[in-house]
């Protein structure tokens, strides 16, 4: 199958219809240990594919709309950090056709994908150009590969941004364009623009869809959405990190612990981690403000995404796993006998009448 046969992003967002993207590949692929920490490239796509293609159709199990194909920092300033620049052609064509594939055996849309390329320097107009470069090749590579859209992700500067969209809007043979910030704290891009005007200009300047992903966990995210909702008119995405963040600590990579105050990021960030719940009012929020394109970035897994995918109307494949805590044999509504007793030991409910 070829792309194009189901149904398009643009015409299911016109249509009113929301869209659940998987994100936060790196991050997962690192936990399972197939990442390397610290420069964070993707060559797993080569060495291990297997492990990349069956994340994505777990991903698709648990309620993805999409399929994004893991070229993730696949750019070529990150491929040089690693010693495997000349690499990075096959590279990206083979993480596209892995996309593709798994996309097409589950009647998904496949994104290419745009990263910002980590050397960009604002008002620099030879940055600008060896940026623009940097992700010609990548949306040339994705157009090749079918994709059906782009997702061009993690700019932390308003004008690297404006680059990518530009160049996809250029090269990316009419495909639609999702464009995220990941916005950092105050809330201003890098480069000084205020977030929310950040998002307005994006979309006047094209994007099918803005928003922003990554940095943020829920609680620091929503409300600048909240207040782009006010300005931006068309479909706006969030695509947060399920991690605790606060007012004080916006960002994951500001994360303390609570218990020694020492930063968290980017190894020690599980004792922060949004639970079940958290990530269940963060979609039933988002739903409420009127976010069409939804999804979890770095430190998202499946149970997350199917709990985000249930809020959101769905039932994929994997929601007859969805718990029943009434099927458990201590904790469920009707134990008695000797169950009861066992769970009052779990629960250390006895541990002052016996002790
Ligand atoms: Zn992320």
């Amino acid at each position: 199958m070829s792309a194009g046969k189901v149904k398009g992003l643009r015409e299911r967002l016109r249509d009113g219809e929301s869209i659940i993207c998987a994100e936060g590949y790196m991050w997962e692929l690192e936990r399972r240990g197939f990442v390397k920490c610290g420069c964070f490239t993707p060559e797993v796509v080569l060495d291990y594919p297997e492990r990349v293609t069956s994340l994505h159709e777990e991903y698709v199990l648990s309620g993805s709309d999409v399929v994004e194909a893991y070229t993730y920092y696949g750019h070529r300033e990150k491929m040089k950090v690693i010693g495997r620049e000349d690499e990075l052609e096959k590279l990206n064509l083979n993480s596209l056709s892995m996309a593709r594939e798994v996309a097409d055996k589950y009647g998904k849309l496949m994104a290419g994908n745009l990263s910002n390329s980590t050397t960009f320097v604002p008002n620099d107009k030879e940055s600008a150009r060896k940026t623009a470069e940097i992700f010609k090749e990548q949306v040339e590579w994705a157009v090749k590969g079918n994709a059906d859209y782009m997702i061009a992700e993690t700019f932390s500067d308003f004008a690297e941004a404006l680059i990518a969209l530009e160049v996809i809007k250029k090269y990316g043979n009419g495909i639609p364009v999702v464009v995220t910030i990941a916005l950092y704290s105050p809330d201003l891009t890098t480069d000084d623009v205020p977030a929310v005007e950040a998002l307005r200009r994006l979309e006047e300047a094209g994007a099918d869809v803005v928003g922003l992903n990554c940095a943020r966990g829920p609680a620091t995210m929503l409300p600048v959405l909240r207040e782009a909702r006010k300005v931006c008119k068309g479909p706006l995405a969030a695509l947060p990190v399920p991690f605790r963040t606060t007012e004080k600590e916006r960002t994951f990579q500001a994360l303390t612990d609570p218990k020694t105050g020492k930063s968290v990021y980017p190894l020690d960030l599980a004792c922060l981690q949004c639970n079940r719940s958290d990530i269940r009012n963060f979609a039933k929020e988002a739903k409420e403000i009127g976010i069409q394109y939804i999804g979890l970035c770095c430190g998202s897994s499946s149970n997350f995404l199917r709990e985000l995918a249930e809020v959101y109307g769905r039932k994929p494949a994997s929601s007859v796993y969805s718990p029943d805590l009434k099927k458990s044999y201590v904790f469920g509504s009707d134990v008695t006998g000797h169950a009861k007793k066992v769970a009052e030991h779990m629960r250390g409910t006895t541990l002052m009448e016996f002790s």
